[in-house]
């Protein structure tokens, strides 16, 4: 490959590559220069904390020594198509099922998120002989045309008019509630009712699955109120429908746990997965599927596949990811992590402009409102890529970065997931960087 100096890169960039959901004439991409741990640097120098783990799914850090080392041993057959074993594919979605809630028996590995989303659908649909699929409202699966039905805000608008048969439902959202619940199983039930009453009047019998993120991430970290996932559990269980939970983001240790489900003691009859399971080393996804549904399939045909399912180089790299898990105890690092940077959002709550602080493990968001009484959004949801059309969220972030504070918003709410390996003091110096853009923020923009 012939290397281009930063001006070249950055002028072809403009020239030949689409930059995903931005109005290209607005991409102005830094170059990754050096990266280390949380830290990486673009072209100019500067330092950045990387505290969105680029998009969620950097959770060992940049150029992980073991991952790096990994890559030296591909070896000399680096493919083999699909219907061919491999070590690496065999134990990978055995490494996967060991770690996976105890009801789960086969993963169907795809390349990333959204498609694995879409496999998860087909999958339902095949073993139910239904045809009706819930998901929620505040949700994202993907940009697939299929994973782009299943989401529930407005990326899907690209995807519309959407598929019959794609049911949106509500997620809890207590902040934004109008009613006040006594108790946080007060809200589950209130939920859990109206999910029930949808359920009846779409027919319960004509519902493949239910589709849900675990902990919905890109919409704001919105944690279910206690017994709230347990509920749809039985129901779902009640009418025999599929439980179906979106791990993409939450997955892999984000959450402080294994699998973000785990925090709710539920077993989903499937998972999908991607991001941390090669920390975006190389591209893989998939979907786990409980002994059930595994077992269907031995006597009827998996009608789907995938030219690189179960690539040997993103196996071999994800095999490499889950040892580094294990070995480094990064799971149990994350929860105490998250406890030191829930202390420290915690105190973000003094801020005029911090409406809400949502944290579990190291997934946490700021939501921001214009006014803490009236809890007006700093964004109002709306249907174009437009929507932050005063660019607030845009300036908010343009100082994080300035700060050296690497991430990106979604709506009203900033994202705070950086790499399971932080250390206490980079979170404090992290926070501390977030304090000083937030405090510029509210005295030049909003007050
Ligand atoms: N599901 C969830 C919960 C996600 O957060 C994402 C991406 O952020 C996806 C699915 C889509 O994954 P991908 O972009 O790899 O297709």
């Amino acid at each position: 490959m012939e290397h281009l100096d930063d001006q070249q890169i950055k002028e072809d960039d403009r020239n030949y590559v689409l930059h995903s959901w931005s109005k290209q004439k607005d991409v102005h991409p830094k170059i990754i220069k050096k990266a280390q741990g949380i830290f990486f640097w673009d072209e100019t120098g500067k330092r950045f904390y990387d505290m969105c783990s680029q998009l969620v799914y950097l959770n060992v850090g940049h150029n992980h020594p073991k991952l790096m080392e990994a890559f030296k041993h591909i070896g000399e057959i680096p493919l083999s198509a699909p219907g061919f074993a491999t070590e690496s594919k065999a134990e990978l979605a055995h490494k996967i099922i060991e770690v996976a809630p105890k009801n789960m028996a086969k993963v169907f590995f795809a390349n990333g998120g959204a498609d694995s989303n879409d496999h998860a659908v087909k999958i339902a649909r095949m073993y139910s002989g239904r045809y009706k699929i819930f998901s929620r409202y505040r949700s994202y699966h993907g940009a697939t045309f299929g994973a782009g039905n299943l989401s529930g805000e407005n990326r899907r608008f690209t995807v519309e008019p959407g598929l019959p048969g794609f049911i949106k439902f509500e997620t809890p959202y207590l902040y934004r509630e109008s009613i006040a619940f006594d108790s946080e199983e007060a809200a589950a039930a209130f939920y859990l009712d109206r999910l029930n009453s949808q359920i009846l009047y779409e027919g319960p019998e004509s519902i493949a699955a239910i589709f849900m993120e675990s902990i919905p991430g890109s919409n704001g970290v919105l944690i279910p109120p206690k017994g709230y996932m347990e509920g749809v559990r039985e129901l779902c269980t009640k009418y025999g429908i599929l439980m179906i939970c979106d791990e993409v983001m939450a997955g892999f240790g984000r959450t402080g746990k294994m699998f973000a489900v785990e925090h709710f003691g539920i077993e989903p009859d499937m998972m999908t997965f991607a991001k941390g399971v090669t920390c975006g080393y190389s591209p893989l996804g998939g979907v786990i599927v409980s002994k059930q549904i595994a077992d269907y399939f031995d006597d009827h045909v998996l009608m789907t596949g995938l030219t690189y399912s179960g690539h040997t180089v993103s196996t071999q790299i994800g095999c490499a990811t889950l040892d580094v898990y294990k070995e480094e105890h990064l799971i149990d690092h994350a929860a105490a992590m998250g406890d030191v940077l829930a202390e420290r959002l915690d105190k973000l709550k003094r801020f005029a402009s911090v409406g809400e602080v949502r944290c579990i493990g190291l997934f946490a968001a700021v939501e921001l409102v214009k006014d803490k009484e009236t809890k007006e959004p700093l964004i109002a949801y709306g249907m174009d890529f437009g929507r932050d059309k005063v660019g607030l969220m845009k300036k908010f972030v343009g100082m994080l970065m300035a700060q050296g504070f690497y991430t990106y918003s979604h709506e009203s709410s900033v994202m705070i997931a950086p790499p399971l390996i932080i250390t206490e003091a980079e979170i404090n110096e992290a926070m501390d960087r977030f304090e000083a853009a937030l405090t510029q923020f509210e005295k030049e923009v909003l007050f």
